[in-house]
């Protein structure tokens, strides 16, 4: 018998993993063992605010693609997804956004109202110049330079009459940075807690399946230096491989729908149809226009750019590209239904434009489709199957939203505070549905937002319960994105946070 390699074996080193791992480790007394699939954090683009596109289909991204997708006319859309320490907050656009208080307490979960939250998502904020600079907490900021264009941006905002007042409103994005630098959930979490003797971290540890004996979660089988090992964990195994590899992990060992796993020759060890279901995401329409002066980072002159990114950690490459937003109930009661994100640049992606431009993206901030992450029969090892079932909803919800919120961008583009910015109009006004609609279908892709994948929930029919153990076993718990039962109307690093600093609280409270 393999002897106990800890306490907690956590899954994972994303945003809830080293919330998990610091949080856990802080007590002596309990030892954890967390492990990476990808590697260290150490490219030069994962600290630099402006280059993260250009980890996307690096080997820091899994690098996923969905299957087709006939509510976007057919097209496959790429979905990046963190693998390195840290996890989607080392390539993510940095932005802090929280939940609106009515996200949580639409759940109607005990234990998970906004008032519970509350306290945890204050104690994960921590301004740059607060009294306790090595707290582990995000390090958040506002930009250091944002682009004036963004002034512009906020001003047409006001031109264009956007409501002002919560939870509406438009303003600059907070961002998880540093003095300049990225600030991921392993910058803030857990490099502060890597010298306690107690913690562990291996990177270039994929984790292949769980080991399950007898209902009990007792360790997890993993690629380490290309051999298969057995770790085990004395309490508890935690998933926190998000939103696309939590439930993938899950399936692949015998945890979920029979008419799944049975085909595939995985034995069933839990009957649970919830696992992989429920997937929502934040879909977003970009609506970009080439800009008649200079304004998309590191385009002109990008040495001096560099010179004095590296020098002051000032500079165009300080931006996370998307500067502000503003949030807008389209139909004009009840809780924002769309988000409006002001971006730098006319596309993003790993390739750097080759012209100045800008964007105003329209975000489907509470999606009535649904969809589901499957393991690929074909390999059943490899990426799974991800169909968002983007704009799927049988009242055709999230096209209509999203139309409106097209009109709406280009209402703002139009603003003479924009002027300036904007060379051409990009949607004729005004444009009838079917074209709103074939322009959407053609153009709208993933906010990077996946969630709900091993939902929450106080019925039979969960995969976790609310204290997020997988229902059905013991020692097993999942912590990430997924566990979200519902999407908040927000980016979901924050709440990702907020929610695994509340587990961290549920497992250190259970006795030794
Ligand atoms: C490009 C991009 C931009 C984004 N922008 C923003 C933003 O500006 N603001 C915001 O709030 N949110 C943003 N998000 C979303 C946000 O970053 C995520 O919601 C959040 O990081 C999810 O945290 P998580 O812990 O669920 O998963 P992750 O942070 O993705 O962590 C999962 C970790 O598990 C590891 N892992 C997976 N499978 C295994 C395995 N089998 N064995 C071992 N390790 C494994 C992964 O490599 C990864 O490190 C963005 C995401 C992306 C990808």
């Amino acid at each position: 018998m393999p002897v106990a390699t800890a306490d907690y074996v956590i899954v994972g080193a994303g945003s809830a993993g080293c919330v998990l791992a610091a949080r856990l480790s802080a007590d002596p007394g309990r030892s954890v063992l967390l492990l990476e699939a990808g590697g260290p954090d150490r490219r030069a683009e994962v600290a630099m605010p402006a280059a993260y596109p250009r980890l996307f289909g690096s080997s820091y991204d899994w690098a996923f693609r969905t299957i087709r997708q006939p509510g976007l006319g057919g097209r496959r859309t790429a979905w990046p997804r963190g693998r390195t320490l840290g996890g989607s907050s080392s390539i993510n656009a940095q932005i802090w956004t929280r939940s609106l208080p009515s996200d949580y307490d639409e759940w109607g979960l005990p234990g998970w109202s906004d008032r519970d939250l509350l306290p945890y998502v204050q104690r994960a904020e921590q301004m740059e110049d607060d009294e306790d600079p090595t707290a582990p907490r995000p390090h958040l900021s506002e930009l250091r330079d944002p682009s004036p264009s963004t002034a512009g941006f906020l001003a047409a905002c006001r031109e264009a009459g956007l409501p002002e007042s919560a939870p509406e409103g438009f303003g600059p994005v907070r961002v998880t940075q540093n003095h300049g630098r990225r600030w991921s959930a392993a910058d803030s979490y857990l490099k502060p807690a890597t010298r306690r003797p107690n913690l562990t971290v291996l990177t270039g540890a994929e984790v292949l399946r769980l080991l399950i004996e007898d209902g009990v979660a007792t360790g997890v089988e993993v690629r380490l230096d290309g051999e298969r090992q057995h770790l085990r964990a004395a309490r508890e195994v935690i998933v926190s491989a998000g939103a696309v590899n939590s439930p993938a992990l899950l399936l692949r060992s015998g945890v979920g729908d029979p008419e799944q796993l049975v085909p595939l020759s995985i034995p069933v060890l839990v009957d649970r149809l919830a696992v992989g279901g429920n997937l929502a995401d934040h879909l977003y329409v970009p609506v970009s226009a080439d800009s008649p002066q200079p304004v998309s980072p590191g385009l002109d002159d990008p040495q001096a750019a560099a010179r004095e990114y590296l020098s002051r950690r000032t500079g165009p490459l300080s931006s996370n590209l998307a500067e502000a937003l503003a949030f807008v109930a389209t139909l004009g009661a009840g809780p924002p239904d769309l988000e409006l994100l002001w971006m730098i640049v006319p596309e993003l992606g790993p390739e750097q434009a080759s012209r100045h431009g800008v964007t105003v993206a329209s975000v489907l901030l509470k999606p009535a489709s649904r969809g589901r992450v499957r393991l690929d029969p074909a390999d059943p090892a490899g990426p799974p199957l991800i169909d968002p079932g983007y704009l799927s909803d049988p009242e055709g919800q999230d096209l209509a939203t999203l139309r409106r919120g097209v009109r709406l961008a280009r209402r703002v583009l139009s603003r003479p505070a924009l002027q300036s910015w904007v060379k051409q109009l990009p949607v004729p006004d005004p444009a009838g549905d079917d074209e709103l609609d074939r322009l959407v279908r053609a153009r709208a892709t993933t906010l990077y937002h996946p969630t709900g994948t091993c939902r929450m929930g106080a019925d039979p029919d969960a995969v976790v319960d609310l204290s997020l153990r997988v229902r059905g076993l013991r020692g097993l718990r999942v912590v990430d994105a997924s566990v979200l039962p519902e999407i908040p109307r927000a980016h979901t690093h924050a709440p990702t946070v907020t929610v695994a600093e509340r587990a961290a609280d549920l497992i250190l409270a259970e006795s030794p």
